[in-house]
Order: C-alpha cells, then structure tokens, then sequence
C-alpha cells in the first residue's frame, strides 16, 4: 500500500520563497500544524501551518471564500482555538485539507494574490498548545532505553519478562505540559540516598530530561470498542517532539511497586508544531523484531505495520548552559538518534492502549519514551549518557554535567530525510530549569 501522493512530491515549491531554502523545516511538503497569535497581542489562538519562516492563518484562510465543502469544513475546525476539532475530524478530512493548502501554496497558484495577506510571520508569532490534552499516557518503547535504565535501577534484573510483550506505559498527567519556551522551578520531593538510613526532602539533585516523540490522537474510538491495529494510522493525527522532564533521585525511591508518580509530572514540554503522519509517510520504514525475541501478537501484528509501521524520525538533543548563552556560544550537541529504533511502533501503542476497551480522544497525546539508540552516545537522557551520574559528560566551553543544572536549556530537534523526497523538520522544543522555589 502506497500512501505517497502528489502533496510528497519532491519538486514542489511554494511562491512563500523562504519555504523552498536547502533544510528549511517547512517547505511545502510538510505543512504541520500549530495554534498562535501575534507576540503580545489580545489576539484569540488559532490554527496555522507553517510555510517557510510564514504561518499560514487558518482562521483567515476560513473567511477567504476560495474553499468550500469537506476543506472550508476542515478550516472552520481549524479556526477554533484548540485543533481538536480538527483532529476529530480524522484521516481523510485532514488529508483534503493538505492536499487544498499544498495546491494553493505551490508556485503558480491562482489562490496567491488572497492567501499572500493570510500569512503571519513565525518571528512575530507566539504559540499556544495545540489541543486541550484531556489525558496523556507515557510509553516505554526503546528497549535500549529500557535496558539501560533497569541496569542502573535493578542490576541484576535489567530488563523485565513482560517488556517483550506488553508495550509498556503509565498514564501521566496532562495539567503540566506546556509548549516551548516552557520553563520551570526545580522539582523538590522526598529522596533517599542508597546508603541513607531514612528518606530525606528537598531540590530534586538528579534532573534530567527525556529525548521523546508525542503522538497526538486524531479520530477517536467509542469506549468498548478497542481500535484494531489495521484502522490505527486512521486514530493519529501527527507527531511532535517531546521533552519529558525527569526527576531520577525522586523516581528512584517512588517508583516501586506502582510506577512513575512526582518524578514525571512537574514539568513536560512539547514542540509547537504537529507535523502529520500523512507528511511523515515517504519516512516510514519497515518494522522487525529480532528472529530471537518474541513477535508481537496477532492483535499488535499486521501486514502493513510490518512492512512500514516505523518512522525514521531525526532526533537531536542540545545542552545551552547559562554560561553558554553569557558568552553567546552554540548550544552542545548532547546526543543524536532515530525514532525508527523503538521497539514498538505508533500503530502498535494506540492499538494496544485500546485493546481493554479504553476510549482515545481527539488531542490525547502518547509520549513514546526516551528514545534510546542501541549506542551509549545514542542515549535519550543524561542518566544514560552518565551511567547513573557516574561519568560527568564534558561540554566544549570546560563545563560538565551529570544532571541538569539551573539555568540550563534543554533543546530538541528533529528531522525527516530521504533521497528522491524533500527533508522536513519538525522545529524545536526548548525548556529551561529554574531554581528550586525557596
Ligand atoms: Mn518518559
């Protein structure tokens, strides 16, 4: 099954020049989604696509007039200020919309002339989130990051037996994820040293961050009725990056016997944009286990997500220390994967978390968990890069780091290439850890 269409067509350009530059993130075979307003304006958030450095005003492109039926729809959804209207939409709907925008902004459009008053430009732009999160679930899909980690916090049991079977998750909170540019306080709770007698309480002194994808669900399913993993790729509207913010002392003494609790849910970042799975099908690759290692069962197994159930998303992980921006130094590139590594793919963790008859809703976001590569300097936190705390990393300006200090800025970034397809980014996602409240 082929999902490429003319919208993935390498030699489209647009008539908004900046959107055809070598490695720009938007050219105009992506086309992902965001809500914004003007930087410090009363303005209500609304929806746009990014085009270059433009965004495309969805809500204005709505009162144009030059689109009608399934499309002028799909706008008017995307003039509210959330996309989960536009999100429950689902597939097809979301598919005529981009096919409409990637027709109307190519070079030689009819639609120019309207749409040019339409655009809004990314630097006089602020972002909100893109949906109301009515519930957040965090998976655990990189075995490389699951062995790591279980090696640090259990030795001699690493990886756990029901790994293999179960695509691991627990359900998060959503009150405190936030859009890029998110910063805040230094998480305290209740830690205990290994050699301590008891626990004590204060500043977390293990923060890190967690290098993930989020999956924002598109359509969703009727409570009872589970989402078969051959109807899942029509439940997602669209991947963003993720930076799930860790407290590893306070998840260490908290953790057993019920899972991630405090050390999770002070703080999670998420990109403004949401670049659609339909933009990401020319990156799709084939999913496979090991010929060793259990395959998955029949409910989590299909043709089509064998053959392209993975994405080879691009990702990077940047450290800017306070020192750094002082001095007005690059960021340090901290460590670079692949989210084609996860042990488990999208289809399978929306399938999966649906099987019990659990209801998805439009603007629920799954985050995919570090996303490890089978490297150490593929690692997707600190706590791996480290080994625990155990072996500082060193940073071009003489600084290291075992955990994340205050006034450090975690960056995130992520990017699709392929020969015979145009690259597409997915942006940035940036945080800042701010003292411990007093
Ligand atoms: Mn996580």
């Amino acid at each position: 099954m082929s999902l490429i269409n003319e919208t993935h067509d390498a030699s489209l350009t647009s008539w908004v020049s900046s959107a055809n530059v070598e490695n720009c993130d938007f050219p105009i075979q992506n086309l992902p989604f965001a809500t914004f307003k003007r930087k410090g304006s009363n303005e209500a958030l609304r929806g746009g696509v990014a085009i270059g450095d433009q965004i495309l005003d969805l809500a204005q492109v709505a009162q144009s007039g030059l689109f009608s039926g399934e499309v002028q729809d799909a706008l008017q959804a995307a003039s509210e200020t959330t996309l989960n209207k536009l999100m429950g939409l689902g597939s097809k709907a979301n598919s005529a919309l981009r096919l409409a925008l990637s027709r109307a902004l190519r070079t030689g459009s009819e639609q120019q002339a309207t749409l040019e008053s339409c655009l809004v430009a990314q630097a006089d732009a602020e972002y909100g989130m893109p949906c109301t999160i009515g519930d957040y679930t965090d998976f655990y899909t990189s075995v490389y990051h699951a062995t790591a980690v279980g090696s640090l916090f259990r030795p001699d049991n690493p990886l756990l037996p029901n790994y293999k079977w179960v695509p691991i998750g627990y359900h998060g909170r959503s009150s405190t994820i936030g859009i890029s540019g998110q910063s805040f306080h230094r998480p305290q709770g209740q830690t205990k040293a290994p050699d301590a007698d008891e626990p004590s309480f204060g500043p977390c002194k293990r923060l890190d961050y967690e290098l993930e994808m989020g999956i924002f669900i598109g359509k969703g399913n009727e409570m009872g009725h589970p989402i078969k993993i051959t109807d899942a790729d029509d439940h997602v509207f669209g991947l963003c990056l993720f930076n799930d913010w860790s407290a590893r002392d306070i998840q260490a003494w908290e953790y057993q016997p019920l899972g991630p609790f405090l050390a999770k849910n002070f703080a999670s970042t998420i990109s403004p944009w949401i670049v659609t799975t339909e933009a990401l099908a020319p990156y799709r690759v084939a999913f496979s286990r090991p010929a060793e290692d259990p395959q998955p069962m029949e409910y989590l197994s299909s043709s089509f997500n064998s053959e392209q159930g993975s994405f080879d998303v691009q990702l990077e992980c940047l450290l800017e220390t306070e020192k750094m921006r002082n001095a007005g130094d690059d960021a340090a590139l901290l460590s670079k994967s692949s989210f084609k590594h996860s042990y488990w793919t999208v289809a399978q963790m929306v399938t999966h978390h649906s099987v019990n008859g659990c209801a998805m809703q439009p603007g629920d976001l799954l985050g995919s968990g570090t996303q490890s590569g089978p490297e150490h300097e593929e690692a997707g936190s600190l706590l791996e890069l480290t080994r625990g705390g155990k072996e500082a990393i060193s940073l071009p300006n003489g600084e290291e780091r075992k955990f994340l200090e205050d006034g450090d800025a975690v960056i995130m970034r992520g990017y699709c290439a392929k020969d015979g397809f145009a690259r597409i980014g997915f942006g940035e996602v940036v945080g800042t850890v701010l003292p411990a409240l007093k």
